[in-house]
């Protein structure tokens, strides 16, 4: 393995951990939100905007933090925490 696919891992698990304690513990799911942004920043890997929201760093899961809207057949992901809207495109997001 080599150093973006660790980062890439290590994103995975703080994402996955952001989801499990939503609704428990907002602020400790903000802050792997945060620490996956980081290392997304440091590696230089695109996380894209369909993962949680840009305003307030909320992780987006269907039904609790995330409504999609569609507005001229172009999805719209507004956030259920802050009311933020945003486009969201066909482009790649992390996986
Ligand atoms: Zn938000």
């Amino acid at each position: 393995m080599n150093a973006e696919e660790i980062a890439r891992e290590r994103i995975r698990k703080l994402l996955q951990m952001a989801r499990e304690v939503l609704g428990k513990d907002e602020k400790l799911s903000k802050r792997y939100v945060e620490l996956a942004k980081r290392i997304a920043m440091r590696h230089r890997i695109k996380l894209g905007n369909k993962l949680f929201c840009k305003k307030c760093g909320t992780i987006f899961v269907q039904g609790k933090t995330l409504r999609v809207r569609v507005s001229n057949k172009i999805p719209v992901y507004v956030c259920l925490a802050c009311g933020a809207a945003r486009k969201v495109g066909a482009r790649a997001t992390f996986k």
